[in-house]
């Protein structure tokens, strides 16, 4: 019996990194998993992938739309929702003196716009007892030069959770943020402009790490699944880090 059996549960980013991983281990673990992205082909090789009891739904997590129609999938198909995690996320690095309007707006938009609207349109499908685990980042409490819109955005997902931790009181709905450390994943591909650069951002990030190296994306999973199940049933409003030391000390 795994410890998400005949649970829903709901993946923003899905069919990438993080999302992925989570959304393989949860299934593994008994769930039926809904995977959430704009990409249709990487939806449909992360449904492969996966395998158990899971669904693509192709969505914008920016698009209020988008976000009804994945909540009255859900409804429709599973009464309710157990587990729903945030994690859709973006990152391009940008300096003060770079920052545009565009920039800046593309950033907040899914980082915060997209993680608001997303907890906002499912959690009526919510039922007692459920988890709502948002993806943070080291970023929101590190000073890290080019990171200003992201660190800022990522700190708004950690005073979100501290927030509705009270505004759900007395609803039995815990709601916990994961951050994570350098974590081996596309992302790290999208901020840089050539391999070799990425292969340097890499070797950086495990330079920075005390653990030496980058975190895997399962091993975000496995923080996932604990937040998720009853393993973690009195904990809520925490950051869980998984960061291999990089923000602790
Ligand atoms: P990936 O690039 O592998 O995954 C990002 C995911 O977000 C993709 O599935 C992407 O799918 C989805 N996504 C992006 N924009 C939207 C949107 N508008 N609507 C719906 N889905 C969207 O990176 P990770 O797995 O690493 O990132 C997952 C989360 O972890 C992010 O929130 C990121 O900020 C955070 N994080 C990652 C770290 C790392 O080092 N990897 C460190 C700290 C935090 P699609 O493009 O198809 O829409």
């Amino acid at each position: 019996m795994g410890k998400l059996q005949d649970s829903t549960a709901v993946i923003t980013g899905g069919n990438s990194g993080i999302g992925l991983a989570t959304a393989k281990r949860f299934a593994d673990e008994g769930a039926a998993v809904y995977i959430v992205g704009r990409r249709q082909a990487e939806l449909d090789q992360a449904v492969q992938a996966i395998g158990g009891h899971v669904r693509a739904v192709q969505a914008d997590v920016t698009q209020l739309t988008d976000l009804e129609r994945l909540y009255a999938i859900v409804k429709q198909e599973r009464g309710g929702l157990d587990v729903l995690f945030a994690n859709a996320g973006a990152i391009e690095q940008r300096a003060l003196e770079a920052i545009t309007t565009e920039h800046y707006e593309q950033t907040f938009d899914v980082n915060v716009k997209g993680l608001i609207f997303t907890v906002q349109k499912l959690l009526p499908l919510m039922r007692a007892g459920g988890s709502v685990i948002l993806t943070g980042s080291v970023a929101g409490v590190k000073g890290l030069p080019a990171h200003d819109t992201y660190s800022a955005a990522k700190a708004a997902v950690r005073s979100l959770a501290r927030t509705w931790t009270m505004e759900w009181k007395g609803r039995g709905i815990r709601v916990n943020v994961i951050s994570p450390g350098a974590i081996d994943t596309p992302i790290i591909d999208s901020q840089a402009a050539t391999p070799e650069q990425a292969g340097a951002l890499r070797a950086a990030f495990a330079v920075a790490t005390p653990l030496g190296r980058l975190g895997r994306p399962e091993e975000i999973a496995a923080a996932a699944l604990f937040l998720a199940s009853d393993d973690s049933s009195f904990v809520t409003g925490i950051d869980l880090f998984v960061d291999g030391g990089l923000a602790q000390v």
